[in-house]
Protein backbone atom coordinates (compact mmCIF):
# COMPACT_ATOMS: atom_id res chain seq x y z
CA UNK A 1 0.00 0.00 0.00
CA UNK A 2 1.30 3.43 -1.16
CA UNK A 3 1.94 5.76 2.02
CA UNK A 4 -0.88 8.10 0.82
CA UNK A 5 -3.19 5.15 0.96
CA UNK A 6 -3.45 5.19 4.34
CA UNK A 7 -4.90 8.93 4.94
CA UNK A 8 -7.07 8.16 1.65
CA UNK A 9 -10.71 6.49 3.18
CA UNK A 10 -11.88 3.39 1.71
CA UNK A 11 -15.79 3.06 0.88
CA UNK A 12 -17.02 0.02 0.14
CA UNK A 13 -19.75 0.29 -3.10
CA UNK A 14 -21.97 -2.68 -2.47
CA UNK A 15 -24.56 -3.63 -5.13
CA UNK A 16 -26.78 -6.57 -4.46
CA UNK A 17 -27.50 -7.36 -8.07
CA UNK A 18 -24.93 -8.49 -10.73
CA UNK A 19 -27.10 -6.76 -14.08
CA UNK A 20 -26.67 -2.61 -15.14
CA UNK A 21 -29.64 -0.61 -14.77
CA UNK A 22 -30.08 2.81 -13.88
CA UNK A 23 -28.90 2.54 -10.42
CA UNK A 24 -25.40 0.38 -11.70
CA UNK A 25 -24.80 3.22 -14.56
CA UNK A 26 -25.08 5.55 -11.82
CA UNK A 27 -22.58 3.42 -9.58
CA UNK A 28 -20.18 3.55 -12.57
CA UNK A 29 -20.42 6.77 -13.61
CA UNK A 30 -19.59 8.02 -9.67
CA UNK A 31 -17.20 5.38 -9.32
CA UNK A 32 -15.21 7.00 -12.34
CA UNK A 33 -15.52 10.70 -11.37
CA UNK A 34 -14.65 10.23 -7.63
CA UNK A 35 -11.44 12.38 -6.39
CA UNK A 36 -8.90 9.14 -6.22
CA UNK A 37 -7.18 12.08 -3.98
CA UNK A 38 -9.99 11.69 -1.54
CA UNK A 39 -11.02 8.43 -1.56
CA UNK A 40 -10.29 4.80 -2.69
CA UNK A 41 -12.95 2.41 -3.74
CA UNK A 42 -13.46 -1.04 -2.99
CA UNK A 43 -16.76 -3.07 -4.18
CA UNK A 44 -19.01 -5.95 -2.93
CA UNK A 45 -21.19 -7.09 -5.99
CA UNK A 46 -22.19 -10.58 -7.50
CA UNK A 47 -20.40 -11.67 -10.84
CA UNK A 48 -22.00 -10.26 -13.59
CA UNK A 49 -21.40 -7.24 -15.97
CA UNK A 50 -21.08 -4.86 -13.12
CA UNK A 51 -18.23 -6.46 -11.13
CA UNK A 52 -16.62 -6.59 -14.76
CA UNK A 53 -16.82 -2.87 -15.28
CA UNK A 54 -15.77 -1.89 -11.90
CA UNK A 55 -12.86 -4.77 -12.05
CA UNK A 56 -11.96 -2.77 -15.31
CA UNK A 57 -12.00 0.18 -13.28
CA UNK A 58 -9.37 -1.20 -11.55
CA UNK A 59 -11.73 -1.77 -8.34
CA UNK A 60 -11.04 -4.55 -5.84
CA UNK A 61 -14.32 -6.55 -5.72
CA UNK A 62 -15.72 -8.90 -3.21
CA UNK A 63 -17.94 -11.54 -4.89
CA UNK A 64 -21.38 -11.67 -3.35
CA UNK A 65 -24.19 -14.19 -4.43
CA UNK A 66 -26.81 -12.23 -6.00
CA UNK A 67 -30.02 -10.79 -3.59
CA UNK A 68 -33.17 -10.36 -5.21
CA UNK A 69 -35.87 -10.38 -1.89
CA UNK A 70 -39.17 -10.55 -3.09
CA UNK A 71 -42.04 -9.85 -1.11
CA UNK A 72 -42.81 -12.87 1.20
CA UNK A 73 -46.38 -14.11 0.84
CA UNK A 74 -46.70 -15.93 4.07
CA UNK A 75 -44.58 -16.31 7.33
CA UNK A 76 -42.38 -19.76 6.08
CA UNK A 77 -41.09 -17.14 2.88
CA UNK A 78 -40.64 -14.32 4.97
CA UNK A 79 -38.14 -16.82 7.63
CA UNK A 80 -36.40 -17.46 4.23
CA UNK A 81 -35.91 -13.96 3.08
CA UNK A 82 -34.49 -13.27 6.60
CA UNK A 83 -31.88 -16.25 6.28
CA UNK A 84 -30.93 -15.24 3.31
CA UNK A 85 -30.24 -11.14 4.69
CA UNK A 86 -28.35 -12.52 7.49
CA UNK A 87 -25.75 -15.05 5.26
CA UNK A 88 -25.65 -11.99 2.98
CA UNK A 89 -24.99 -9.53 5.55
CA UNK A 90 -22.46 -11.93 7.33
CA UNK A 91 -20.74 -12.14 3.89
CA UNK A 92 -20.85 -8.32 3.34
CA UNK A 93 -19.22 -7.79 6.71
CA UNK A 94 -16.14 -10.00 6.20
CA UNK A 95 -15.85 -8.13 2.23
CA UNK A 96 -15.69 -4.93 4.31
CA UNK A 97 -13.19 -6.20 6.56
CA UNK A 98 -10.91 -7.85 4.67
CA UNK A 99 -10.96 -4.99 1.44
CA UNK A 100 -9.78 -2.58 4.93
CA UNK A 101 -12.98 -0.26 4.02
CA UNK A 102 -13.15 2.67 6.20
CA UNK A 103 -17.11 3.76 4.64
CA UNK A 104 -20.39 1.89 3.76
CA UNK A 105 -21.90 3.16 0.52
CA UNK A 106 -25.22 0.92 -0.14
CA UNK A 107 -26.66 1.33 -3.88
CA UNK A 108 -29.73 0.12 -3.02
CA UNK A 109 -32.38 -0.47 -0.34
CA UNK A 110 -31.64 -4.10 -0.05
CA UNK A 111 -27.71 -3.38 -0.12
CA UNK A 112 -28.79 -1.00 3.04
CA UNK A 113 -30.26 -3.30 4.56
CA UNK A 114 -28.03 -5.95 4.59
CA UNK A 115 -24.84 -3.05 5.75
CA UNK A 116 -27.13 -2.33 8.46
CA UNK A 117 -27.39 -5.50 9.52
CA UNK A 118 -23.98 -6.69 8.99
CA UNK A 119 -21.48 -4.06 8.94
CA UNK A 120 -22.30 -1.95 12.24
CA UNK A 121 -19.08 -0.51 13.15
CA UNK A 122 -18.48 1.70 9.96
CA UNK A 123 -21.09 4.49 9.07
CA UNK A 124 -23.06 3.97 6.37
CA UNK A 125 -24.12 6.03 3.28
CA UNK A 126 -27.31 4.83 1.77
CA UNK A 127 -28.04 5.73 -1.81
CA UNK A 128 -31.77 6.25 -1.90
CA UNK A 129 -32.93 5.59 -5.52
CA UNK A 130 -36.13 4.13 -5.04
CA UNK A 131 -40.00 5.01 -4.62
CA UNK A 132 -41.64 1.73 -4.71
CA UNK A 133 -39.94 0.12 -1.65
CA UNK A 134 -41.50 -1.50 1.31
CA UNK A 135 -42.42 1.90 3.35
CA UNK A 136 -41.78 -0.35 6.64
CA UNK A 137 -38.47 -1.62 5.30
CA UNK A 138 -37.73 2.16 4.30
CA UNK A 139 -39.12 3.53 8.02
CA UNK A 140 -36.49 0.80 9.15
CA UNK A 141 -33.34 1.74 7.43
CA UNK A 142 -33.37 5.82 7.87
CA UNK A 143 -32.59 5.83 11.23
CA UNK A 144 -29.61 3.43 10.83
CA UNK A 145 -28.27 4.84 7.54
CA UNK A 146 -25.24 7.50 8.95
CA UNK A 147 -26.17 9.46 5.54
CA UNK A 148 -28.68 8.94 3.14
CA UNK A 149 -28.16 10.32 -0.39
CA UNK A 150 -31.39 10.70 -2.59
CA UNK A 151 -31.28 11.27 -5.99
CA UNK A 152 -34.70 13.15 -6.37
CA UNK A 153 -36.45 15.96 -4.21
CA UNK A 154 -39.38 13.53 -4.62
CA UNK A 155 -36.84 10.92 -3.54
CA UNK A 156 -36.05 12.85 -0.80
CA UNK A 157 -39.94 13.87 0.08
CA UNK A 158 -40.89 10.32 0.49
CA UNK A 159 -38.15 9.20 2.89
CA UNK A 160 -39.19 12.58 5.01
CA UNK A 161 -42.90 11.65 4.99
CA UNK A 162 -41.81 7.56 6.00
CA UNK A 163 -39.82 9.00 8.50
CA UNK A 164 -38.78 12.39 10.15
CA UNK A 165 -35.34 11.04 10.87
CA UNK A 166 -34.83 11.44 6.86
CA UNK A 167 -34.92 15.14 7.30
CA UNK A 168 -31.50 15.92 8.47
CA UNK A 169 -29.48 12.98 7.34
CA UNK A 170 -30.66 12.84 3.84
CA UNK A 171 -28.73 15.24 0.81
CA UNK A 172 -30.28 15.99 -2.37
CA UNK A 173 -27.68 14.82 -5.43
CA UNK A 174 -28.93 14.47 -8.69
CA UNK A 175 -27.16 11.58 -10.71
CA UNK A 176 -24.73 12.97 -13.28
CA UNK A 177 -23.78 11.91 -17.10
CA UNK A 178 -20.47 11.52 -18.57
CA UNK A 179 -21.19 13.34 -21.41
CA UNK A 180 -17.49 12.88 -22.52
CA UNK A 181 -18.26 8.70 -22.48
CA UNK A 182 -21.83 8.63 -23.32
CA UNK A 183 -22.04 9.00 -26.76
CA UNK A 184 -23.01 7.22 -29.93
CA UNK A 185 -20.07 5.22 -31.37
CA UNK A 186 -21.77 3.28 -34.19
CA UNK A 187 -22.72 5.25 -37.33
CA UNK A 188 -26.63 6.15 -37.29
CA UNK A 189 -27.15 4.82 -40.91
CA UNK A 190 -25.31 1.40 -39.38
CA UNK A 191 -28.20 1.39 -36.44
CA UNK A 192 -30.87 2.12 -38.50
CA UNK A 193 -30.10 -0.66 -40.85
CA UNK A 194 -29.27 -3.46 -37.95
CA UNK A 195 -32.99 -2.08 -36.59
CA UNK A 196 -34.24 -2.33 -39.71
CA UNK A 197 -35.20 1.82 -39.77
CA UNK A 198 -35.70 3.40 -43.19
CA UNK A 199 -33.03 6.36 -43.17
CA UNK A 200 -35.54 9.16 -43.20
CA UNK A 201 -38.30 7.71 -41.23
CA UNK A 202 -39.14 9.83 -37.67
CA UNK A 203 -38.08 7.49 -35.18
CA UNK A 204 -39.58 7.68 -31.64
CA UNK A 205 -38.55 5.98 -28.65
CA UNK A 206 -38.61 4.44 -25.17
CA UNK A 207 -36.06 2.94 -23.15
CA UNK A 208 -36.04 1.13 -20.13
CA UNK A 209 -36.93 -2.38 -18.05
CA UNK A 210 -39.95 -3.95 -19.53
CA UNK A 211 -41.73 -3.67 -16.42
CA UNK A 212 -45.77 -2.79 -15.91
CA UNK A 213 -44.54 0.32 -14.21
CA UNK A 214 -42.45 1.76 -16.58
CA UNK A 215 -45.95 2.24 -18.76
CA UNK A 216 -44.72 0.94 -22.40
CA UNK A 217 -48.59 0.15 -22.44
CA UNK A 218 -48.65 3.90 -23.03
CA UNK A 219 -46.36 4.50 -25.17
CA UNK A 220 -47.52 1.77 -27.63
CA UNK A 221 -50.66 3.46 -27.47
CA UNK A 222 -49.22 6.60 -28.25
CA UNK A 223 -47.39 5.13 -30.82
CA UNK A 224 -51.26 4.27 -32.68
CA UNK A 225 -52.16 7.88 -32.39
CA UNK A 226 -48.87 9.36 -33.36
CA UNK A 227 -48.92 6.80 -36.44
CA UNK A 228 -52.55 8.01 -37.72
CA UNK A 229 -51.00 11.68 -38.49
CA UNK A 230 -47.57 10.74 -38.70
CA UNK A 231 -47.68 7.28 -40.85
CA UNK A 232 -44.03 7.67 -41.58
CA UNK A 233 -42.95 6.96 -38.24
CA UNK A 234 -41.42 4.26 -36.50
CA UNK A 235 -41.18 2.97 -32.79
CA UNK A 236 -38.35 1.59 -30.59
CA UNK A 237 -39.07 -0.20 -27.62
CA UNK A 238 -36.16 -0.57 -26.21
CA UNK A 239 -35.45 -2.83 -23.19
CA UNK A 240 -35.46 -6.12 -21.80
CA UNK A 241 -37.65 -7.79 -19.11
CA UNK A 242 -34.01 -7.84 -16.96
CA UNK A 243 -34.87 -10.23 -14.10
CA UNK A 244 -37.08 -12.49 -16.45
CA UNK A 245 -40.06 -11.18 -13.77
CA UNK A 246 -42.74 -10.07 -15.68
CA UNK A 247 -42.85 -12.18 -18.89
CA UNK A 248 -47.15 -11.90 -19.17
CA UNK A 249 -46.69 -7.89 -19.28
CA UNK A 250 -43.70 -8.41 -22.18
CA UNK A 251 -46.48 -10.57 -23.99
CA UNK A 252 -49.58 -8.21 -23.47
CA UNK A 253 -46.96 -5.26 -24.60
CA UNK A 254 -46.32 -7.39 -28.04
CA UNK A 255 -50.15 -8.20 -28.28
CA UNK A 256 -51.59 -4.62 -28.09
CA UNK A 257 -48.70 -3.23 -30.72
CA UNK A 258 -50.34 -6.10 -32.54
CA UNK A 259 -53.78 -5.23 -31.88
CA UNK A 260 -53.15 -1.45 -32.61
CA UNK A 261 -51.63 -2.63 -35.81
CA UNK A 262 -48.37 -1.41 -35.39
CA UNK A 263 -47.01 -3.79 -37.02
CA UNK A 264 -43.12 -3.75 -38.22
CA UNK A 265 -43.32 -0.40 -36.81
CA UNK A 266 -43.35 -1.36 -33.60
CA UNK A 267 -39.75 -2.92 -32.60
CA UNK A 268 -38.72 -4.22 -29.62
CA UNK A 269 -34.88 -4.34 -29.70
CA UNK A 270 -34.25 -5.96 -26.65
CA UNK A 271 -31.80 -4.71 -24.41
CA UNK A 272 -29.07 -3.13 -26.16
CA UNK A 273 -25.06 -2.40 -25.09
CA UNK A 274 -25.22 -0.07 -27.32
CA UNK A 275 -27.24 2.00 -25.65
CA UNK A 276 -26.62 5.46 -27.15
CA UNK A 277 -25.89 4.79 -30.75
CA UNK A 278 -29.71 3.41 -30.50
CA UNK A 279 -30.76 6.73 -28.73
CA UNK A 280 -29.29 8.70 -30.98
CA UNK A 281 -30.79 8.03 -33.52
CA UNK A 282 -34.78 8.79 -32.16
CA UNK A 283 -35.79 11.90 -32.86
CA UNK A 284 -37.73 11.72 -29.75
CA UNK A 285 -37.70 9.73 -26.67
CA UNK A 286 -41.10 9.10 -24.66
CA UNK A 287 -41.34 8.21 -21.31
CA UNK A 288 -44.31 7.58 -19.31
CA UNK A 289 -43.67 6.18 -16.49
CA UNK A 290 -45.60 8.09 -13.68
CA UNK A 291 -43.54 7.40 -11.00
CA UNK A 292 -40.00 6.94 -12.23
CA UNK A 293 -37.68 8.42 -9.05
CA UNK A 294 -35.31 10.14 -11.45
CA UNK A 295 -35.34 8.98 -15.16
CA UNK A 296 -31.51 7.98 -16.17
CA UNK A 297 -33.01 7.58 -19.50
CA UNK A 298 -34.31 11.22 -19.86
CA UNK A 299 -31.15 12.27 -19.06
CA UNK A 300 -29.06 10.69 -21.22
CA UNK A 301 -31.21 10.78 -24.09
CA UNK A 302 -31.18 14.93 -23.49
CA UNK A 303 -27.51 14.68 -23.21
CA UNK A 304 -27.84 13.77 -26.34
CA UNK A 305 -29.82 16.46 -27.75
CA UNK A 306 -32.96 14.04 -28.05
CA UNK A 307 -35.72 15.97 -26.52
CA UNK A 308 -37.98 14.28 -24.33
CA UNK A 309 -41.86 13.54 -23.61
CA UNK A 310 -42.49 12.52 -20.47
CA UNK A 311 -44.64 12.17 -17.13
CA UNK A 312 -45.42 15.17 -15.42
CA UNK A 313 -44.31 13.51 -12.44
CA UNK A 314 -41.29 12.90 -9.95
CA UNK A 315 -38.04 12.34 -11.67
CA UNK A 316 -38.51 13.94 -15.16
CA UNK A 317 -40.41 17.10 -14.02
CA UNK A 318 -37.40 17.95 -12.09
CA UNK A 319 -35.05 17.63 -15.12
CA UNK A 320 -37.34 19.15 -17.69
CA UNK A 321 -38.11 22.57 -18.22
CA UNK A 322 -41.49 22.40 -19.53
CA UNK A 323 -41.44 23.43 -22.93
CA UNK A 324 -38.17 24.36 -22.99
CA UNK A 325 -35.75 21.20 -22.89
CA UNK A 326 -38.49 19.12 -23.07
CA UNK A 327 -42.41 18.37 -22.44
CA UNK A 328 -44.06 17.11 -19.62
CA UNK A 329 -47.69 15.88 -19.57
CA UNK A 330 -50.36 14.70 -17.60
CA UNK A 331 -49.23 11.36 -16.23
CA UNK A 332 -51.30 8.39 -17.74
CA UNK A 333 -52.54 10.45 -20.60
CA UNK A 334 -51.47 8.68 -23.99
CA UNK A 335 -53.34 11.14 -25.73
CA UNK A 336 -51.48 14.16 -24.79
CA UNK A 337 -48.16 12.65 -25.03
CA UNK A 338 -49.15 12.03 -28.95
CA UNK A 339 -50.67 15.34 -29.32
CA UNK A 340 -47.23 16.86 -28.07
CA UNK A 341 -45.04 14.54 -29.87
CA UNK A 342 -47.08 15.38 -33.16
CA UNK A 343 -47.25 19.04 -32.65
CA UNK A 344 -43.48 19.10 -32.13
CA UNK A 345 -42.06 16.34 -35.02
CA UNK A 346 -44.60 19.27 -37.21
CA UNK A 347 -41.76 21.80 -36.44
CA UNK A 348 -37.87 20.81 -37.04
CA UNK A 349 -36.74 23.89 -35.62
CA UNK A 350 -38.41 23.44 -32.42
CA UNK A 351 -37.18 19.95 -32.51
CA UNK A 352 -33.60 21.29 -32.64
CA UNK A 353 -34.07 23.81 -30.60
CA UNK A 354 -35.80 22.08 -28.07
CA UNK A 355 -32.53 18.89 -28.48
CA UNK A 356 -30.15 21.66 -27.72
CA UNK A 357 -31.76 23.35 -24.61
CA UNK A 358 -32.21 19.90 -23.47
CA UNK A 359 -28.20 18.86 -24.03
CA UNK A 360 -27.10 22.07 -21.85
CA UNK A 361 -30.00 21.00 -19.25
CA UNK A 362 -27.73 18.26 -18.09
CA UNK A 363 -24.13 19.70 -18.65
CA UNK A 364 -25.23 22.39 -16.49
CA UNK A 365 -27.16 20.80 -13.53
CA UNK A 366 -26.44 16.81 -14.19
CA UNK A 367 -23.06 16.55 -14.41
CA UNK A 368 -20.92 13.44 -13.63
CA UNK A 369 -18.92 15.93 -11.90
CA UNK A 370 -20.91 17.79 -10.11
CA UNK A 371 -22.42 13.97 -8.75
CA UNK A 372 -19.19 12.68 -7.67
CA UNK A 373 -18.10 16.19 -5.91
CA UNK A 374 -21.37 16.13 -3.77
CA UNK A 375 -21.20 13.08 -3.57
CA UNK A 376 -17.99 13.34 -2.13
CA UNK A 377 -19.00 15.64 0.57
CA UNK A 378 -21.47 13.02 1.85
CA UNK A 379 -19.38 10.55 2.50
CA UNK A 380 -16.95 12.92 4.33
CA UNK A 381 -19.50 14.11 6.39
CA UNK A 382 -20.80 10.47 6.82
CA UNK A 383 -16.72 9.57 8.22
CA UNK A 384 -16.87 12.53 10.48
CA UNK A 385 -19.99 11.08 12.42
CA UNK A 386 -18.15 8.01 11.91
CA UNK A 387 -21.11 6.32 13.82
CA UNK A 388 -24.72 5.39 13.21
N1 LIG B 1 -30.20 0.63 -20.72
C1 LIG B 1 -29.31 0.03 -21.58
N2 LIG B 1 -29.82 -0.76 -22.59
C2 LIG B 1 -31.14 -0.97 -22.75
C3 LIG B 1 -32.05 -0.34 -21.85
C4 LIG B 1 -31.54 0.46 -20.84
O1 LIG B 1 -28.10 0.19 -21.47
O2 LIG B 1 -31.52 -1.68 -23.67
C5 LIG B 1 -29.67 1.50 -19.64
C6 LIG B 1 -30.02 2.96 -19.83
O3 LIG B 1 -29.09 3.58 -20.69
C7 LIG B 1 -29.99 3.49 -18.41
C8 LIG B 1 -30.44 2.29 -17.59
O4 LIG B 1 -30.26 1.15 -18.41
O5 LIG B 1 -28.70 3.89 -18.02
C9 LIG B 1 -31.88 2.40 -17.14
O6 LIG B 1 -31.94 3.42 -16.21
P1 LIG B 1 -33.25 4.05 -15.57
O7 LIG B 1 -32.84 4.74 -14.31
O8 LIG B 1 -33.97 4.87 -16.55
O9 LIG B 1 -34.15 2.82 -15.25
P2 LIG B 1 -34.12 1.66 -14.15
O10 LIG B 1 -32.84 1.70 -13.41
O11 LIG B 1 -35.33 1.97 -13.33
O12 LIG B 1 -34.26 0.42 -14.96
Amino acid sequence: MAASDARRPRVLMVNHVGEISGAENSLLTLVRHLDPARFQVAAAAPLGPLASELAELGVPVSAMPALRLARPRNPWQAAGTWLRLRRWAAKLSVAAQELGCDLVAANSLTAGLAAAIGVRRLPLVWHARDLRAPERTVRWLIPRATRIVAISACVADALTAAHPAARERTALVYNGVDTARFHANRPAAQVRAELGLPDDAPVIGSVGQLVPWKRQDLFIEAAARIIAQIPRAWFLIVGADLFGEHRDYVAELRALAASLSLGERAVFTGFREDIASVMAVMDLLLHAAADEPLGRVVMEAMSLGVPCIAADACGPAEIIEDGVSGILTPPGDAEAMAARAVELLGRPAGVARMGEAARRRITEAFSAERMARLTEDVYEEALARGER
